[in-house]
């Protein structure tokens, strides 16, 4: 079966260097990409360059070198804000990633909105840093944690959420795209459910969302888009809240620091303008750079591209793991429905076993309950093995997979 792809991946091979390298003597085949993507040399270029010419504090200085690293850093910035389509750059809030930005917008947004009685709607779906921060603020604020359930082919059931929605709604917060089913929701039309049925604040978690697939918050219309570099072929230590700016302003600082103020006394202090108040201390610049940097590297090659190119090959994947005997691949049936995230189970057998057999054949694949516990409940598993694409990968390695599997698989049930 050959995969018709927009896409040149022998070149795209040639911007990452890691990618050439023999594992238990077989060459590299990398299918851990949901957890953390690798970085091209484009990206790699672009920090050591900040850090050969031109790094120093930012916003504090007057010499050249302080311009210039303020000057780098506010461009990353705008070029962020342009990945997401944000009407204004000073709506992106620099963050360590995803799981920072949702503890930040759930510590914020839950000081300034969320009371004893107020609901909170999850979903069975959640990664643990779109659940745990929620369950955090609903200890200390007395509010209840709702939680949409999942249908048995991995989708959201809108149903339920629907019944959900109401007056005592404060916040939903979904993912964009599951880590653990691959999973693409329809999160425009979850938007306009929320909008008719309530007054909540509508936050997706973006981190397997932003890399794969062009977001554009405003058509969306939802209120907080959170995201990580790593898993967009950007630096790891470095990722993004997008919020709507009067949202931002009326929410309370997560953190006190440097940089985040605009006056001090000694009982209280008044805060700098968003996004500054929410970015204590000295930043990560050199993180901000190499997300531009990656954000310049993907768009360079075409973000449908990438996404037409993950789905062929998750519909050769799921095409020739269907002929393995007795194994599974959890969430939707339709590649067109799911980001390149397969999930397998082979009933009997244990996931880290069959990921065990994969990396002694050089395939870097991921087992566990993947931070998302409740998934792998629903589904009466304990883990699963997770193989996940991205543009690098080729026809031939889905190849490598499927005959790996069909292997282990031998090997697990004689
Ligand atoms: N949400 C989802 C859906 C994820 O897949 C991940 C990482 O795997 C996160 C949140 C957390 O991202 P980070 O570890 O970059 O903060």
């Amino acid at each position: 079966m050959q995969v018709a792809s927009a896409l040149d991946v022998n070149a795209i091979r040639r911007d990452f260097p890691i990618l050439d390298q023999i594992v238990d003597g077989k060459p590299l085949v990398y299918l851990d990409n949901a957890a953390s993507s690798h970085k091209p040399r484009q990206v790699i270029e672009a920090i050591s360059r900040y850090y050969l010419r031109d790094h120093a504090n930012v916003h504090r200085g007057v010499h050249e070198l302080a311009r210039r690293a303020t000057e780098a850093y506010e461009n990353s910035r705008t070029r962020v804000a342009r990945w997401v389509n944000a009407g204004d750059a000073h709506e992106i809030v620099w963050t360590r990633g995803t799981s920072e930005a949702l503890n930040l917008v759930a510590f914020s947004i839950g000081q300034a909105r969320v009371g004893p009685g107020d609901e909170i709607v999850l979903s069975e779906m959640e990664h643990h840093s779109n659940l745990v921060p929620w369950q955090l603020l609903a200890a200390r604020s007395g509010a209840r944690l709702r939680y949409v359930g999942l249908t048995d082919d991995g989708h959201l059931d809108l149903d339920q959420l629907e019944g959900l929605l109401g007056s005592r709604t404060r916040v939903v917060s979904l993912p964009h795209v599951s880590n653990a089913l691959g999973t693409i929701n329809p999160v425009r039309e979850i938007g306009a459910m929320i909008r008719s049925r309530s007054d909540a604040v509508y936050i997706l978690d973006g981190a397997q969302g932003a890399p794969h697939l062009a977001v554009d918050v405003r058509a969306v219309g939802c209120d907080f888009y959170a995201f990580s570099a790593h898993k967009m072929c950007g630096p790891t230590g470095i990722g993004a809240l997008w919020g709507r700016r009067a949202l931002l302003e009326e929410m309370p600082p997560y953190q006190g620091g440097g940089e985040m103020i605009e006056k001090v006394s000694r009982q209280s202090s008044t805060w700098a303008e968003v996004p500054h108040k929410f970015e204590a201390g000295t930043p990560n610049i050199a993180g901000a750079v190499g997300m531009a940097a990656a954000a310049d590297y993907l768009e360079g090659i075409g973000l449908d591209a990438i996404h037409e190119h993950e789905m062929a090959l998750t519909g050769t994947a799921m095409g020739l793991l269907a002929e393995v005997d007795g194994l599974r691949i959890l969430g939707p049936a339709s590649p067109e429905e799911r980001a390149g995230v397969i999930p397998l189970v082979i009933d009997g057998t244990s996931a880290q076993d069959l990921a065990t057999i994969l990396d002694a054949q050089g395939i870097a694949v991921r087992a566990g309950h993947h931070c998302a516990q409740l998934v792998v409940d629903r589904y009466g598993l304990s883990a699963t093995t997770r193989a996940s694409f991205y543009l690098y990968n080729s026809n031939e390695e889905v190849h490598r997979l499927a005959e790996g599997v069909r292997t282990a698989r031998e090997f697990l049930l004689s």
